[in-house]
């Protein structure tokens, strides 16, 4: 298990270089320097790893579930065994800290292998029964050849929540991970090797979205694609899949609320929306950055978060003591940079935070952002509008919940929410008014892998986790007998 510096793409059970000879640079975001490269695939690669996987498909489709099982199961024991490794090289590759990706990212990528392997034991088929007549009873085919499209805040946690349950159904896989982030993709291929997946099972293929991405999606032996990243690179998917007919699941961008009312459990409230607020340096797509207060306790919710932000460190992603790492790339650095200048043309003051954070030795050249607390802004204004995907929220106090629920579903996201109250009827009412498809009451990032996960409006389009899933990646046949 080694983090290469020339990484290779995974094609029909072997790592192999691009067919073009071409590699692009692999940054690391908290030293803003190249460390390893890329695959620079094309349609040509791509075209491969779809033969590979069709070659694969019917042996695939027809093993045993305790084949998968076993199979799946073995690969997240490999990431368990070798969790340094991979822990280290998603810190490296996306600036997130050390801690956070060897407690959040890789055990949770193991939980996706080890959850789905056993879940399509367990996943039922229907049967309807007409007494004396007929039954029909509806079987659950694996697809073929499926594609998965990733993204970089959270590289191998959400790579493998897709392609767990696509392989567990009995589909192949072409998987696209994001070019920001290849390196624990990488890594997987390897332990696929190790694990003794079948050839062409699995396949991996690096590069850009434009390039290798759009070959993938523009394939026609593929017949579906679960993907996730920003809404208008979803839209532009959903176009090209349409005129195929492919199937389709979108995880898209969010804006999420965070609202908390006046008698919520303070301390527990204050200490969850520090998380919610910047974990990941707020790169995460449920993390809550309109934050709405009731008025009541408003200044003592502003002035104690405020506080507290402030002491969050910001340094070298591998320090123990560090909070939050780096911003995954420059681009991305200075996108949050300058919505924080718009929000101040925008009327907004900057309660702590709104700068680059400029460190020393060889973390000088990394994208570093202080957590940033922004106030005073209208709810329609583009800072409260756009996701801005980084360590910055804004504060708005309200007076009602009919105002508070104007201003949460008052965006084209709906992704989740957060609420915070101890009134039950309250909490009830509002989570069947919100236009999300995931609502934290008293909670944030509670994930119980067996719920729906997905969002509304131009946040997602299908559902992800448990059976959902299941069901996207099976087509169901009806067979009906009459007696
Ligand atoms: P992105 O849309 O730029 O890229 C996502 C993936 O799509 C990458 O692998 C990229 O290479 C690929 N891609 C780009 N263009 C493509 C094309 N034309 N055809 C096929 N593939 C293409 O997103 P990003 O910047 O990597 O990720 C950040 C976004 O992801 C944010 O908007 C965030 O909210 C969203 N996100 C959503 C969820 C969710 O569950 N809803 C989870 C995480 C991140």
């Amino acid at each position: 298990m080694k983090a290469d510096k020339y990484i290779q793409n995974y094609i029909g059970g072997k790592l192999v270089p691009p067919l073009s000879g071409k590699y692009l640079e692999n940054i690391a975001p908290a030293t803003g320097k190249v460390y390893s490269f890329i695959p620079d695939s094309d349609d040509r690669d791509v075209e491969l790893a779809i033969q590979a996987a069709k070659s694969a498909f019917p042996t695939w489709s027809k093993a045993d579930t305790r084949t998968r099982f076993r199979l799946l199961m073995r690969i997240a024991d490999i990431l368990e065994q070798y969790l340094e490794i991979f822990a280290q090289a998603e810190s490296k590759d996306s600036g997130k800290t050390l801690k956070l990706a060897t407690e959040v990212d890789i055990p949770r990528a193991q939980s996706n292998f080890r959850f789905f392997a056993t879940s399509i034991i367990h996943f039922p088929s229907e049967s309807h029964y007409n007494p004396g007549e007929s039954i029909n009873y509806t079987l659950r085919q694996p697809l073929g050849v499926v594609g998965c499209i990733s993204p970089w805040n959270l590289p191998l946690y959400l790579l493998t929540w897709k392609i767990a349950p696509a392989l567990a159904a009995g589909n192949c896989v072409v998987a696209k991970p994001s070019e920001l982030t290849p390196m624990t993709a990488y890594l997987l291929a390897q332990a696929c090797i190790k694990a003794g997946l079948p050839d062409g099972v699995l396949n991996i293929v690096h590069g850009y979205g434009s390039k290798a991405g759009q070959a993938l999606v523009e394939h026609p032996s593929l017949k579906a694609i679960s993907f996730t990243g920003g809404t208008e690179t979803g839209r532009k998917i959903a176009l090209t899949a349409a005129y195929q007919f492919k199937k389709i699941s979108l995880e898209m961008g969010g804006k999420n609320p965070n609202i908390i009312f006046a008698d919520c459990d303070f301390a527990s409230m204050m200490a969850t929306t520090l998380r919610s607020s910047f974990s990941n340096n707020g790169q995460i797509c449920l993390c809550g950055s309109r934050i709405y207060v009731e008025r009541p306790i408003y200044e003592q919710f502003r002035d104690e978060f405020v506080k507290r932000t402030q002491f969050l460190k910001v340094g070298d992603p591998k320090s123990t003591i560090t909070d939050m790492g780096a911003i995954v790339s420059q681009q991305q650095y200075e996108k949050v940079l300058s919505y924080i200048k718009l929000a101040q043309e925008e009327g907004a003051t900057i309660l702590t935070g709104g700068q680059a954070v400029q460190l020393s030795g060889e973390l000088s050249g990394g994208y570093y952002i202080r957590p940033t607390i922004l106030e005073g802004l209208d709810i329609s204004c583009r800072t409260n509008q756009e996701e801005i995907f980084g360590p910055v929220v804004t504060i708005t106090p309200f007076d009602t919940e009919e105002e508070v629920l104007t201003y949460a579903n008052g965006t084209q996201y709906g992704l989740s929410t957060t609420l915070w109250t101890q009134n039950l009827s309250r909490a009830n009412r509002m989570a069947e008014q919100l236009e999300a498809g995931i609502v934290w009451i008293n909670c944030w990032m509670e994930r119980d892998l067996r719920t729906p996960f997905g969002g509304v409006k131009n946040s997602g389009l299908g559902r992800e986790g448990g059976f959902e899933v299941l069901r996207f990646f099976t087509e169901p046949k009806n067979v009906c007998i009459k007696y």
